[in-house]
């Protein structure tokens, strides 16, 4: 039996006359004078079918069974739609098939929800993902991630990368999150962690002279999940031998161009802006800022210093925000409330009515000097953050955020992309009390910078970069310490014991005393670039089968719990019951 001589959405005018069969599922079904309306759909689109009692009497008797998400084959003829009945947004609105046979394949209970109802709650959706997935937008998402990841594919493979398969089960790689561990049966007390992140393999195949490995890597972190977190992500991973710099930031650049062009038809230019990380952090509060609108943060430390107003005077930095809209008591009540959520003690302004005179209670202590440096035109309000600057860039980085958004400042229809680069070494972890790395332990000094890995590791600089694309970190890397001493150093730097140095990194730091070339490189988060160029603001949505917020998976039901054998086979006991 034939299914089909064509896609449901591809049936056109050229083909009214003709005689086709179609199969697909029942999308609605209208009742209209005695015809019967059926929208077949599949991934192409959808064709309206219609049955008239007189020409198909079998047919209509049928179509009386059907409900939504039947699945239907329906033979029939081609023909013209009445001239009212076209309809111009469906590339199949000029014709239907006037049907003169239909039969049932499948049939479908009353459904959880219906396809086009929208705020489903998501773990009914994920519960019911095969119907979740015959919807628009996720069809739509998991064909462009295909188109997406084909087109990486290309770019990477003709500029002579190999695709290179790294291990599922491994040794665990620091990225800054949990792993995920598997009991090994056969060395029973022994786990294999599950990789953060392919980096030390992809170190090792550029020891072993490999020179230049890409792979879409399945990538997992066993992280208290947040709305920008997954569990299980997917990253195009890159690393070259004799790395330079602008060559691989060029490389990269292609990759994202031919990306947009070829999804979305849209032109990049390129080269990318570059930035480093402190100028980031100072103008716009965030090491990936959004650069669809302005709304610059300022610096005011220098003036601010002898201030009258005595908050300002004790602060070691003051910057603050000219924002375009004179705002009331009441909105700068909330605006501190949202200032203190971001660890503010208070939110300092001054408003600056139509009348373009400044009015504020701290008004009266400032100097010429500081009115003159915050002077701002009529109808706008001065936002002051004072403190440690890093909590002075998160507030009011968090607030320009905010009132772009509010302010309806952001160029939605704007693609801006932007290279992070010169990102600090290692930052303090004032609960541990010890020093952390802000990329991964394996980052390289900035050149000149090596000393201070002992010296002031906190001033020191890595050769570390992200590419943000409209405020989303898209991608990340640097390139790595090939000197068994200089890794050595920065281990313990880490307070990482000989003995773990040892125990958890022996192998690089044996790959690296043999011949290690100077390497270096990226991975950029797939899910993260299909939200950026899909505008799918629900991450879990970039993928098709993603756990929910718990981490499970309300389909399969997964995890679930083990075989009591197969555990006693893994010498595992639970210690508590699962819940
Ligand atoms: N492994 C790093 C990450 O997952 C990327 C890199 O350094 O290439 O963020």
């Amino acid at each position: 039996m034939k299914w089909r001589d064509l896609m449901c959405g591809e049936v056109r005018p050229e083909q009214i006359g003709k005689k086709l069969t179609l199969s697909g599922w029942a999308d609605t079904r209208r009742d209209h004078g005695g015809l019967v309306f059926i929208d077949l759909r599949d991934r192409s689109g959808v064709c309206q079918l219609v049955i008239n009692p007189e020409r198909a009497p079998g047919a209509f008797q049928l179509t009386h069974e059907i409900r939504n998400e039947f699945v239907l084959r329906a033979e029939g003829e081609v023909v013209a739609r009445d001239p009212e009945a076209v309809n111009p947004k469906l590339p199949t609105g000029e014709i239907e098939l006037q049907l003169d046979k239909l039969e049932i394949i499948s049939r479908c209970p009353p459904l959880p929800f219906q396809l086009d109802e929208e705020n489903v709650d998501e773990t009914l959706r994920l519960r019911n993902r095969w119907l979740d997935l015959r919807r628009d937008r996720l069809q739509k998402n998991i064909a462009l991630r295909a188109q997406m990841v084909g087109v990486i594919r290309r770019v990477m493979e003709e500029a002579g990368f190999l695709d290179i398969q790294t291990p599922i089960l491994g040794k665990p790689t620091p990225e800054g999150a949990r792993d995920f561990l598997v009991p090994a049966r056969l060395q029973p007390g022994r786990f294999y962690a599950l990789p953060q992140s392919p980096q030390l393999y992809k170190q090792i195949l550029m020891i072993a002279g490999f020179d230049r490995y890409y792979q879409i890597a399945v990538c997992f972190r066993d992280e208290d999940l947040r709305a920008d977190r997954l569990q299980e992500l997917t990253q195009l991973d890159v690393e070259v031998a004799f790395p330079d710099l602008d060559e691989l930031f060029s490389l990269m650049e292609r990759m994202l161009k031919a990306v947009w062009s070829e999804c979305l038809g849209v032109e990049l230019e390129a080269p990318f802006q570059r930035m480093t990380w402190d100028e980031a952090v100072t103008r716009f509060g965030s090491d990936k800022p959004d650069l669809r609108f302005g709304l610059d943060i300022q610096e005011a430390t220098e003036v601010t210093r002898d201030s009258e107003f005595g908050i300002f005077a004790k602060a070691p930095c003051v910057r603050f925000l000219q924002v375009p809209r004179a705002y009331s008591r009441g909105e700068l009540a909330k605006l501190e409330e949202f200032a203190k959520e971001w660890g503010a003690g208070g939110l300092a302004y001054i408003v600056y009515g139509e009348d373009g005179e400044p009015h504020s209670p701290i008004v009266k202590f400032l100097s010429e000097a500081e009115l003159e440096l915050f002077s701002s035109a009529p109808g706008s309000t001065v936002l002051f953050g004072a403190g440690e600057p890093a909590a002075v860039a998160r507030v009011l980085g968090q607030l320009r955020l905010k009132l772009g958004e509010e302010l309806g400042l952001i160029n939605e229809d704007a693609w801006r992309f932007l290279w992070v680069t010169d990102f600090p070494l290692v930052e303090w972890d004032e609960e541990e009390k010890r020093w952390d790395a802000v990329h991964h332990p394996f980052a390289r000094p900035a050149v000149g910078h090596e000393a201070l890995v002992e010296s002031d590791p906190g001033a020191a600089r890595a050769l570390a970069y992200d590419l943000v694309g409209n405020g989303v970190e898209l991608g990340g890397g640097s390139f790595r310490i090939h000197e068994p001493e200089l890794q050595e150093k920065v281990f313990d730097l880490l307070r990482i014991s000989p003995e773990e140095q040892r125990s958890k990194f022996g192998f690089l730091l044996d790959a690296l005393a043999m011949g290690a070339p100077p390497h270096g490189g990226i991975a950029f988060g797939i899910e993260r670039m299909l939200m950026v160029l899909g505008h799918e603001p629900n991450l879990r949505d970039t993928q098709a089968f993603p756990k929910n917020q718990a981490g499970a998976d309300p389909m399969t039901g997964a995890p679930s719990e083990a075989d009591p054998k197969h555990l006693r086979e893994l010498r595992i006991k639970p210690i508590v019951p699962p819940s």
